[in-house]
């Protein structure tokens, strides 16, 4: 397995994939610049990651933030890095040196967190928080009415900008199952907005998967996580 391999393989893969994002986009009305794809490399290795950065993709997301930070030393410092699974409150230093957004935030105290932790590096951070939409309860995230309460504290965060809402839909066979849950995020995203007032500005959508992308784009997503259908079936199977 070469790196031009590697290469041909991807290319073909995000052609495709764009390919489907556009035509999501032209279905439901929406310019394509509005959908950022956030590419989720946690299955395959830095060679694969580097490759995709090349070819244009330079948003990248990870799960897990050792894999983000071990990523990250390798890769272009243009990446902008998305933590898109849970963060340990031991972890969130070492993150926010690295990181662009964090989708993930699932507890107020995360939340206060990451605050305290930015104030200390200076710098400000772009969050969304995660919302357990389609109430399973093996799930982490905020249910909707904690979400609801926590309108009146977000323009209080001096150093966390909290950008709008990321979930989970449910795995099914059928994606238009996944519907209710990306429709009810974006209704509660405008529910927030409305209390929280002018002062945040909650403009972000971070829902949709392999499985549900082109639904999540036309209930309306600005952010789309995409793993498998770039990586599934790589040369080598993604480990350099
Ligand atoms: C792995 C992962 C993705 C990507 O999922 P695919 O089905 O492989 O596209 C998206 N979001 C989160 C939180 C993930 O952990």
């Amino acid at each position: 397995m070469s790196t031009a391999e590697i290469r041909k393989f991807l290319t073909d893969r995000l052609a495709r994939l764009e390919e489907r994002v556009r035509a999501a986009c032209t279905r439901s009305g929406r310019a394509r610049m509005d959908v950022t794809l956030v590419a989720v490399t946690k299955t395959v290795g830095p060679t694969a990651a580097t490759i995709l950065t090349e070819l244009g993709v330079l948003d990248l997301g990870e799960s897990r933030p050792q894999e983000l930070w071990r990523k990250a030393e390798s890769l272009p410092p243009a990446v902008r890095w998305h933590l898109v699974g849970h963060l340990q409150r031991n972890k969130i230093e070492r993150t926010l040196r690295r990181v662009s957004m964090i989708h993930s935030v699932d507890s107020v105290r995360l939340l206060e967190a990451i605050e305290s932790e930015a104030a200390i590096q200076g710098r400000s951070i772009e969050v969304l928080l995660e919302v357990n939409a389609s109430r399973e309860s093996n799930k982490t995230g905020f249910s909707p009415a904690d979400t609801l309460s926590l309108a009146r504290n977000l323009a209080n965060l001096r150093h966390v900008h909290v950008r709008g809402l990321m979930t989970m839909a449910a795995q099914t066979e059928n994606p238009t199952e996944a519907r209710p849950t990306f429709a009810e995020l974006r209704t509660l995203r405008d529910r927030l907005q409305l209390e929280a007032g002018d002062a945040v500005k909650l403009d972000q959508l971070s829902m949709g998967m392999t499985n549900d992308f082109e639904v999540a784009i036309e209930e309306g997503a600005t952010l789309i996580r995409v793993g498998t259908a770039l990586f599934e079936g790589i040369p080598g199977g993604g480990q350099a």
